[in-house]
């Protein structure tokens, strides 16, 4: 397995391999928080209850779960209205390329040898903590050596036996232990001093991934990314080198920008679709006008009216 390790970094990721035995314990640690209602149900049932800890469904005999990250930028990309061009900006983490890249790579090194790779679906950031390839900041984000938070985390499992387990208690990143930086700048009180756990219903990025009206506590100055939120990785000392790490997207013009803004149906052009697609965005086409114009409210311009 070494040498499928070796590959995969030669190409930038950085990867551990852990024991398929340990799925229990991922489930178990997931099904605690719940059974302790450490998380609201709401969060639960929308983002945690559809894991798979069984790996017969996409690879049966797999020995091996191989988890790796790959360095991601920000994406800027720009809408124009009125004349002006609005840089909005998408964390880290949204592009899926990496995953693409990693399962062609694990594939042609495998298969020759008779093994094979799959997908799966499980917790990342919690996967990634405890198989030592990163730790958790006090944002519960999954922060990475050389990386910050500023990468793509995805997950395989093997029939090829692992080379080492390197299976292990999930630690606090150890500049959290005197920082506070991203509890004080949370605008929602998402991350709080008397638990570990973030208030994940609270966070800004569960909020605007999921349609709907936000619940009425959220200030407009708030919002500051087209999806997800970027405060507390900019003011997170971990992510000082890569803070200004922002990569340009696509570029939207005017006509563009405002059909964008209008109702997300069928009339929105193949070329846009395309370009969203690039972005790996159409998850959330539903969801840009609202997050777009939640974000120009918070910079104080007028939102403008895709009727005019
Ligand atoms: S801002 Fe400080 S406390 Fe928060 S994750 Fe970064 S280092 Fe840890
Ligand atoms: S992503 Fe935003 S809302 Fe969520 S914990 Fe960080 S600062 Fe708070």
């Amino acid at each position: 397995m070494k040498h499928v390790l070796w590959e995969l970094e030669k190409q930038g990721f950085q990867v551990r391999t852990v024991s398929i035995a340990h799925l229990l314990e991922l489930q178990e640690a997931i099904k605690g928080r719940h059974d302790k209602g450490e998380f609201s149900e709401e969060f639960y049932q929308e983002r945690l209850a559809d894991f798979s800890f069984a790996p017969s469904e996409s690879l049966p005999g797999a020995r091996t779960i191989i988890i790796a990250a790959f360095p991601q930028p920000k994406i800027q990309v720009v809408f124009r209205f009125h004349g002006k061009s609005f840089p909005f900006l998408i964390p880290p983490t949204y592009l899926y390329y990496p995953n693409l890249r990693a399962e062609e790579l694990l594939k042609r090194i495998l298969s020759p040898k008779g093994f094979r790779a799959a997908r799966t679906n499980l917790p990342l950031k919690l996967l990634a903590a405890r198989s030592g390839l990163g730790s958790f900041g006090r944002n519960n984000i999954c922060y990475v050596p050389e990386m910050g938070s500023y990468h793509r985390l995805m997950a395989f499992y093997s029939d090829y036996p692992a080379a080492e387990d390197s299976w292990q208690e999930a630690g606090l990143m150890e500049r959290c232990r005197n920082c506070r930086a991203c509890l004080q700048s949370c605008p929602t009180g998402a991350i709080t001093a008397d638990r570990f756990l973030l208030h994940a219903d609270r966070c800004l990025t569960y909020l605007n991934e999921k349609p709907g009206d936000f619940p009425d506590w959220v200030k407009p100055s708030f919002h500051n990314a087209l999806v997800g939120c970027l405060t507390c990785q900019d003011v997170c000392p971990e992510n000082a080198p890569f803070r200004q790490w922002v990569e340009p997207g696509e570029e939207f013009s005017e006509e563009e920008s405002l059909l964008l803004l209008g109702d997300m149906d069928e009339k929105l052009p193949a070329s846009i679709h395309k370009r969203l697609q690039d972005l790996d965005l159409m998850e959330y086409v539903e969801l840009l006008p609202r997050n777009v114009r939640a974000v120009l409210a918070a910079l104080n311009k007028e939102s403008p009216d895709p009727e005019k």
